[in-house]
């Protein structure tokens, strides 16, 4: 670490783990190092003795876990000449890449659904200066799209097929092993593409294996990207589960989903780029997938707003309203500690969260004069 103890971001604190060299020049906005908060209100709640943690990775530079992908995806761009960057996005990629592009100073395509993705997001992909393109069609659509271009014209493809991603994305596993001082016994996550997954489990099997030894077949995730020699931690490894969106759950139903739709826009994917390595992910991790509703995932998007103070958006409240459902049907066991990565910041998406707080007792208009504003007090306080 540079100048005493300054956080410089992920690549820096992690750099023995990562295929960096002594000399790359690290294109970084201090990534990483988010909070992992413990629940306190809703295992009370629902009466089980658990112990829950959410990774707010919401409170990453742009506001998600992409910008741990992005951070090395960028770095080694630019260490390989590259001008540009590309990526098809369901919101989230593409405000990342177009951070980390403008912090390095080169450019970013950025291919997006036209229509279907947070406000927030699409804001800040324009003001980092991405060259947008919307197009009539969904992520499937503009992944084929960005893998085609990229053999037409000289551009590096940032989504998570770039190896360096889930590179970077397996720091948030450290943290996890390092805070805990174990890995948690759950892991529960909200998937999408399933690079994220399929990330973190890479960080517990190398931090979880000795030194001189190869951390399992998983290792071969990484095709030698990483510079792994053995990690701090000889110990266990947590049960991996994803949850998907019931209507974009393609693990689900064994197959891609053609039309993929939920009101989780970040999770909008029917046909995941991981899909190989996050069965291989759940096999070896004895762990699941299983799908939310739409409305169990708005609920549950609120409940931890409302009851933990922690507004995630709502592709993120997946992974603790599928981690709270297993917990009250025993398939989660009392006495377990549980991590739920919150992947994205709830502001991204200020539409979903507004149209579901209208017309609820929250908001109310009234006249500017002191009466009204007593009497909504001294009311609400039920007194
Ligand atoms: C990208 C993203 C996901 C899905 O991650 P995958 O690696 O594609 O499975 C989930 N939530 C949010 C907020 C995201 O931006």
């Amino acid at each position: 670490m540079s100048a005493g103890n300054r956080y410089t971001g992920l690549i820096n604190r992690y750099r023995d783990y990562l295929p960096i060299s002594d000399d790359t020049r690290i294109i970084s906005l201090g990534e990483g190092n988010t909070p992992l908060i413990r629940l306190k209100n809703i295992p009370k709640l629902i009466g089980k003795d658990v112990d829950i943690y959410v990774k707010y990775e919401g409170l990453n530079p742009t506001g998600s876990f992409k910008d741990r992908g992005m951070t090395m995806a960028v770095t080694k761009a630019v260490e390989e000449g590259s001008k540009a960057i590309i990526c098809a996005s369901t919101g989230n990629t593409s405000a990342a890449a177009a951070a980390y592009a403008a912090r390095a100073g080169i450019k970013a395509f950025v291919l997006i659904p036209e229509g279907k993705i947070a406000m927030g997001k699409l804001a800040q992909a324009m003001m980092y200066g991405a060259i947008t393109l919307q197009i009539r069609g969904n992520f499937d659509d503009g992944m084929e799209l960005v893998k085609q271009v990229a053999s037409q014209a000289p551009v590096t493809i940032v989504n998570s097929v770039n190896p360096y991603r889930l590179q970077g994305q397996k720091t948030a596993a450290f943290e996890i092993v390092e805070e805990l001082g174990r890995a948690p016994d759950y892991h529960c996550l909200p998937v999408g593409n399933a690079g994220n997954i399929t990330a973190h489990w890479i960080g517990y099997c190398e931090y979880s294996t000795p030194a001189g030894h190869k951390p399992t077949d998983s290792c071969s995730f990484c095709n030698g990207h990483c510079r792994f020699t053995g990690g701090p931690m000889n110990g266990s490894r947590p049960k991996m589960i994803g949850y998907q969106a019931a209507g974009s759950a393609p693990f689900m139903r064994g197959e891609a989903v053609k039309n993929p739709e939920t009101v989780a826009t970040a999770i909008r994917i029917g046909n995941p780029q991981s899909w190989k390595q996050a069965l291989k992910v759940q096999e070896e991790s004895g762990g699941w997938f299983d799908e939310l509703s739409d409305q169990e995932i708005l609920d549950m998007q609120r409940q931890l707003a409302m009851y933990e103070g922690i507004f995630c958006e709502p592709a993120s409240a997946a992974s603790i309203g599928g981690a709270i459902r297993d917990i009250k049907n025993g398939r989660i066991p009392e006495g377990s500690t549980i991590v739920c990565t919150l992947t994205g910041n709830g502001l991204k998406d200020p539409d979903t969260a507004i149209a579901q707080c209208n017309n609820t007792a929250v908001l109310k208009t009234i006249d500017a004069t002191l009466d009204q504003v007593r009497d909504s007090i001294l009311q609400s306080m039920g007194l």
